[in-house]
């Protein structure tokens, strides 16, 4: 049989595919794509003329059969996104899980994602990160959510769908208060933009410039304060074992 290729590709800046990718896309007897129209103009621009076929998260599952009898008959599939990396927060897991069940190869071929690109420049701790995708779209449950996550102590980063950015500062102020939030605009294309500060101030600088609620966003939050009762617990050793040092 052949391989499946899960192939990541630009979130913005077409430079941002790699050699290997193009390769890739250039050898396969087929693309599956979440939008066929948007990657056709991804394929043109790489002079590549492949079969396509659609693969988005309502027709996933019935793609399966289809996918597989073309690997069965010795053709090599890619998978690619609309941008960035398949699967993460974009159909595919469903078919990469049911073909690994078949014993098919799967070869990721990596490249941009929006999540580790906004967190390479964020200059928030990197040693633990949460991705928590997008968010919920309406305004209790997306609330609710953002509590889920009030004591976790690892950098959270969510998705945003445009629009939205607002709605979700507004959020952060009132369940995360004075956090450290980092949102990075427009990821390699012409205005990317990394805002720093509370979810206040972010607010209020959006509200100047209103362009800089524009365009894709991925919003990262510094996670919580270690414990709070060990913090105080430590404190409270320490004070006493100076006092004692200081007798
Ligand atoms: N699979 C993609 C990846 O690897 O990054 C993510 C797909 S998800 C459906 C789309 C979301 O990714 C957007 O709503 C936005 O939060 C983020 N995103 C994608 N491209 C971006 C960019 N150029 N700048 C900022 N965020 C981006």
């Amino acid at each position: 049989p052949g391989t499946l290729y899960v192939v990541a590709t630009p979130i913005g800046n077409l430079q941002d595919l790699s050699p290997r990718a193009a390769q890739t896309l250039g050898s396969v007897a087929r693309i599956a794509a979440e939008d066929t129209r948007h990657s056709g103009r991804l394929l043109t621009h790489l002079g590549l003329n492949v079969p396509m076929l659609s693969l988005h998260d309502h027709n996933e599952s019935h793609r399966i059969e289809q996918v597989d009898r073309y690997l069965v008959a010795g053709e090599d599939i890619a998978l690619i996104s609309d941008a960035g990396t398949p699967l993460i927060s974009d159909p595919g897991f469903v078919l990469v899980r049911a073909l690994r069940e078949r014993g098919r190869r799967i070869v990721p071929v990596p490249g941009p994602s929006a999540l580790i690109t906004a967190l390479s420049g964020a200059g928030l701790p990197t040693d633990r990160f949460t991705f928590a995708g997008f968010l919920p779209a309406k305004p209790a449950a997306r609330k609710q959510a953002l509590e889920q996550w009030l004591a976790h102590e690892a950098t959270l980063v969510f998705y945003e769908s445009p629009h939205r950015i607002v709605h979700t500062l507004t959020a952060l102020s009132e369940v995360m208060g004075a956090r450290d939030v980092v949102l990075a605009r427009e990821l390699t294309k012409t205005f990317e933009t990394f805002l720093s500060g509370t979810p206040g101030a972010l607010l209020a600088q959006l509200e100047e410039d209103p362009n800089q609620a524009r365009g894709e966003f991925v919003v990262m939050v510094q996670g919580a304060p270690p414990n709070v009762e060990q913090t105080q617990q430590a404190f409270s050793e320490d004070t006493l074992l100076n006092a004692l040092l200081a007798e």
